[in-house]
């Protein structure tokens, strides 16, 4: 099984969603990639807190298989994000943005985490996520996540990093944005242009679709119709967890695992929106998963005549 080495924010969350809000909650990008893919297989976790994130808060990576060596702590506050969700859930608005302890971070990979086969680079500043790669010894397969904002604000930076990355997973309005073209099949392969062979296109509640060059065409994965969402936050970085996870487990990087993957990554993602913040996933058992991957067979199974 091949572990993950994992980059991203860990952060605290305030969530306000019309059924409820949440302030002060453990997240971060780094924190709900590594919790969904320590079901699947090792990560080897790189971030920064500050003095803020104590025991308490370190209890979610807890007795999961989540190496912390790469967290580090400094001076100061954690990251802090805070969210808004429309009446539907599907439209956001970003409230603030604390960068603190992600001000001045180097990224500095631990030497037993260089050689790891598989890298995540989750949501944070391009060149941070470039810092990552240039400490890193030939990776198998680089995955990468990025938002609007750094497209909006760190354009060539993200577009250096793009060279370098395997598969990019971002949501649609992303994908339409970094392309600059609404269609969704000509954003893929404008993208698909710019680096990524391999491009996951995260649609909220309409699902997920994945394209790659040898498949020559998309694989589309609805969510799972559920009729409890409290909070999309994390969903996908969630979906990148159970997706990268699941690649890791097979140790294949077949078109029949890119597949499984999308689904992996649904079905992890389809928990996670469940409860507020993280709070569904730190309960989650991987009897649960499997249940739910037969969920979506049956969700998707047809014959033809
Ligand atoms: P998602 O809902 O998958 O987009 O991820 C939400 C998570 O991303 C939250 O837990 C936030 O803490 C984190 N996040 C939001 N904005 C940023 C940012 N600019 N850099 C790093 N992480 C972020």
């Amino acid at each position: 099984m091949d572990p993950i080495l994992a980059v991203g924010s860990v952060a605290f969350d305030s969530i306000k969603t019309p059924f409820g809000e949440a302030a002060h909650v453990v997240g971060g990008s780094a924190t709900f990639f590594s919790v969904a893919a320590s079901f699947f297989t090792d990560v080897r976790m790189v971030g920064v807190v500050g003095e803020d994130f104590g025991d308490d808060e370190m209890r979610v990576f807890a007795g999961r298989r989540i190496d912390l060596e790469g967290l580090e702590r400094v001076p100061g506050e954690t990251f802090r994000w805070k969210g808004e969700y429309g009446f539907d859930l599907n439209s956001r608005e970003t409230i603030y943005t604390r960068l603190n302890a992600f001000e001045g971070f180097q990224p500095k990979i631990p030497e037993r985490y260089r050689a790891s086969p598989l890298v995540f680079l989750g949501n944070i500043q391009p060149t941070l996520q470039a810092d990552v790669l240039d400490q890193v010894r030939a990776p198998r397969l680089v995955a990468a996540d990025t938002m609007n904002l750094w497209i909006e604000h760190a354009r060539a930076d993200l577009e250096r990093v793009l060279r370098r990355v395997d598969v990019l997973i971002i949501n649609d309005s992303e994908a339409r944005e970094l392309a600059g073209h609404p269609n969704l099949v000509r954003a893929a392969q404008r993208i698909q242009a710019m680096g990524p062979r391999i491009l996951v296109i995260k649609r909220g509640e309409h699902g997920v679709l994945m394209t790659r060059p040898d498949d020559g065409g998309f694989f589309a994965a609805p969510a799972m119709p559920l009729d409890t969402v409290f909070d999309p936050t994390g969903a996908g970085d969630t979906f990148a967890g159970g997706f990268v996870g699941s690649l890791a487990a097979s140790g294949e990087l077949t078109d029949a695992a890119f597949r499984r993957a999308t689904i992996y990554g649904s079905a992890l993602a389809s928990f996670s929106v469940e409860d507020f913040g993280l709070n569904r996933l730190l309960t989650l058992s991987r009897g649960e998963i499997d249940a739910r991957m037969a969920e979506f067979k049956r969700l998707t199974h047809f014959d033809v005549r």
